[in-house]
């Protein structure tokens, strides 16, 4: 197991800090095309909370991001124009074309991140996508969060596992980096369950993992299960307890990309342990000999 700092330096020889873009996009289960209302945890914001305003320009949002960096990182550090808000792929592909070439010229921009779903990536995304891996390394972060069907209709996500399968077949054919967001703690979810999510995803060919545990953000359908006491936020422990198991089955070579996720404050709920960065940052060092 690498993780994303050890990897980043291997690949481009300094740390890499991620710029966030957000493009006017939606998402099609809250648009209506198959879903409405996104996935029950999915807040407003589309997981781009941290982004810019997505009314700015690519290049406007990517400076802010720098600037806000660039001290911290220093002269010797490289960029990732991370499109991360809703879904990135999820408009026309004229649209995409435009903004990947606006953020790949940008200055100290050296590689691309794209976070989207296996359903959204039709052969024009793809040949345009294909191009962009030409250019500069290309990452597309895919959002599994469960290979269990039943727990993807409880969730609301509105594709299938298959297509996430097909998906990172065809990623990694035009020369992509493919990541997968995986969920523990997903209502009804045993840990054999959320481990055999793990096993789908070393097995469809996943180059790199972002695991998060469930959290439960304000206005969210998860939110109502949660007051309605039907779902079990894990603590600490235990949700560290299944990324161990999870890395164990791993290739030495895996990146893991996040350990776990942490939602934003001002709407986070639960679990209440995740609100301690310093205390989780700490403990994640410890535990993983980081
Ligand atoms: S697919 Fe992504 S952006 Fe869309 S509702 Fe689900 S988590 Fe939110």
């Amino acid at each position: 197991m690498k993780t994303a700092n050890q990897y980043f330096r291997e690949v481009f020889g300094h740390k890499m800090y991620k710029a966030s873009i957000c493009l006017d996009v939606t998402c099609p289960n809250r648009d209506g095309s198959k879903g409405i209302g996104g996935c029950i945890f999915c807040s407003e914001g589309g997981s781009g909370e941290f982004a810019s305003s997505r009314a700015d320009t690519v290049t406007c949002q990517i400076r802010k991001a720098i600037g806000q960096v660039s001290e911290k990182a220093g002269k010797d550090a490289g960029y990732i124009a991370y499109f991360q808000g809703f879904t990135s792929t999820y408009c026309e592909p004229d649209h995409l074309e435009k903004a990947l070439l606006e953020a790949s010229s940008c200055d100290g921009i050296e590689a691309v991140s794209i976070a989207t779903r296996p359903d959204c990536l039709g052969d024009a995304i793809l040949k345009i996508l294909e191009e962009q891996a030409k250019s500069m390394p290309l990452y597309v972060e895919l959002g599994l969060q469960t290979s269990n069907d039943t727990t993807a209709k409880l969730i609301n996500r509105c594709y299938e596992t298959g297509e996430y399968v097909k998906a990172v077949e065809e990623l990694k054919d035009i020369g992509a980096n493919v990541i997968t967001h995986i969920i523990f703690g997903l209502p009804n979810e045993s840990r054999d369950m959320m481990l055999d999510t793990v096993r789908l995803a070393r097995d469809s060919g996943s180059d790199g993992y972002k695991f998060t545990c469930l959290y439960v953000l304000k206005n969210t359908e998860l939110e109502k299960l949660y007051m309605e006491n039907k779902v079990e936020i894990l603590e600490m422990e235990e949700y560290f307890d299944i990324v161990e198991d999870a890395i164990r089955l791993l290739p030495e070579d895996a990146v893991i990309h996040r350990f776990t996720g942490d939602g934003p404050k001002k709407i986070l709920i639960a679990p209440e342990w995740t609100m301690n960065k310093r205390q989780v940052i700490n403990y994640i060092n410890r535990r993983f000999g980081l």
